[in-house]
């Protein structure tokens, strides 16, 4: 089947606020059943999704690249523009940070715990998390978040709040 017939069967997902392109390619595959290869395939953008999923911005996504994701996804460009840095400001591809706070109210992961001039979460004023707090493995790519807990010691996110150090 040509790639045109089945995007009107593909489920939609809806973007939280302030979520990162890496975890929402990581739901929109998992809902649909596609691989980074297959939705790659699907929205023609050959192999970025992979890249884009691992933060790998270099290049970044082009607006010719964004518009045809966004076709597949049925969002706007504009709006999964927003789930990539800002323009000019840098990011960290590693380590992949958390805020714990956050994800309890909001089960994703924001692309602003990424930028090089985040410090904290500026809403629950605590600290990033870059590791598990418990075992201290580090997080997987956003993509790949899918139980929300640490994939080596299944502590959940939820509890490690109680780790994050505040700055109130
Ligand atoms: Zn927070
Ligand atoms: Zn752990």
């Amino acid at each position: 089947m040509e790639a045109e017939n089945i995007k009107p069967w593909l489920f939609r997902v809806q973007p939280y606020q302030g979520e990162s392109l890496s975890y929402f390619l990581g739901r929109f595959r998992r809902a649909n059943d596609l691989t980074p290869t297959g939705l790659g395939k699907a929205a023609e953008v050959g192999g970025a999704i992979a890249r884009w999923e691992k933060f790998r911005f270099n290049p970044p996504p082009s607006r010719q690249q964004l518009e045809a994701l966004a076709k597949v996804v049925r969002l706007d460009a504009d709006r999964l523009a927003q789930m990539l840095p800002p323009a000019g400001v840098g990011m960290k591809l590693e380590p992949i940070r958390l805020c714990a706070a956050c994800y309890v109210e909001s089960p994703c992961h924001k692309i602003e715990w990424q930028l090089k001039i985040t410090q904290e979460c500026d809403r629950h004023k605590l600290s990033l998390l870059s590791e598990c707090p418990n075992c201290g493995a580090r997080f997987k790519i956003p993509a790949a978040w899918v139980d929300g807990w640490c994939q080596r010691c299944f502590l959940s996110f939820a509890d490690m709040v109680k780790y994050q150090k505040s700055y109130r």
